[in-house]
């Protein structure tokens, strides 16, 4: 059965309310649509610990700068329906649905947003804040699936829904990858073929930091350095590669000796696509 499409968020939270009523867990997973294997991974997560599951797709205005993909980011409603079998809810909402005229709330999570992306992309975790706060109020009580391949997003969903006192219990999944190692990514569709082989070098240093760690290199630079070498090669410019503190997402600075389980974290772009990748070191590559 193909899922109930809504498009309005009192049709979305009525189908919610209803199954509570009925004594149903309800899962949310929220997406910009353009939908691949990984977020169909969320799903099946979801589903395995809520009845009904709701997928939401919601090209999020407020988390694009000028200058960003927000116009050209693919969009395919009928494509992603045939995808979602295993769904029973999509919440696909008009922008003005979910930002209407006097509209004037913001979340901010500044801390946590200061690092990583957050000085490449200004405003984009204020929009995304914001846009998950929204879906999660209309959702009400829930368990939500988020992936860590977005990982300083899923840190700011974590800490907000703390802060709020949302009544959503947060749950990451692994990074979905391409069977070459590539992470998935709607963005990945812009890539042409020699973008694709170029993008390699994300996983491939992520990989090399793994090893690195395996054999007891515990020197950020180090770890760093030589994750940035294996992006240059194909990368046509890098925002950042950090090793960072998995919790508070805090770069470690030059000659500071990672402990515990430290994040790796890359931006950059291949041609005009920007690409995100990221490995928590002596963790299992559960996603490969
Ligand atoms: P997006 O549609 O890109 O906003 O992503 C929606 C959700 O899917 C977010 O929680 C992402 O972190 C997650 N996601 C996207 N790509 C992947 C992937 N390759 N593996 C795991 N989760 C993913």
């Amino acid at each position: 059965m193909p899922p109930t499409l809504v498009r309005t968020p009192t049709d979305f939270r009525r189908l919610c309310d209803d199954a509570r009523a009925r004594g149903e867990r309800v899962g949310v997973v929220p997406t910009m649509g353009a939908l691949h294997a990984g977020h169909l991974a969320l799903v099946s997560h979801a589903k395995r610990h809520a009845k009904l599951v709701a997928v939401t797709i919601f090209v999020n205005p407020t988390q694009f700068g000028p200058g960003e993909d927000l116009d050209r980011y693919p969009r395919d409603l009928a494509g992603d329906m045939a995808k979602l079998a295993e769904a029973d809810v999509v919440f696909a909402p008009e922008a003005t649905a979910m930002y209407p005229s006097g509209d004037d709330t913001r979340v901010r999570v500044p801390t946590l947003a200061s690092h990583l992306c957050g000085p490449f992309r200004p405003g984009h975790f204020e929009g995304v804040a914001t846009v998950v706060t929204k879906l999660l109020a209309l959702t009400g009580p829930c368990v939500a699936v988020f992936g860590r391949k977005d990982y300083q997003q899923l840190a700011i969903i974590r800490r907000l829904v703390t802060d709020l006192f949302l009544p959503t219990e947060v749950l990451g999944h692994p990074i979905v990858r391409e069977p070459d190692g590539l992470a998935m990514s709607s963005r990945n569709a812009y890539l042409s073929k020699e973008e694709r082989a170029r993008a390699l070098g994300l996983s491939r240093g992520l990989a090399r930091a793994e090893e690195l760690w395996a054999h007891g290199e515990r020197n950020a630079k180090t770890l760093r350095d030589a994750v940035r070498d294996e992006v240059s090669r194909g990368a046509t410019s890098i925002d950042y590669v950090e090793v960072a503190d998995p919790e508070s997402l805090t770069p470690l600075p030059d000659g500071a000796l990672a402990g515990g389980r430290p994040l790796v974290a890359i931006a950059c772009r291949i041609g005009t696509t920007r690409l995100l990748d990221n490995r928590v070191l002596g963790e299992p590559d559960e996603g490969a």
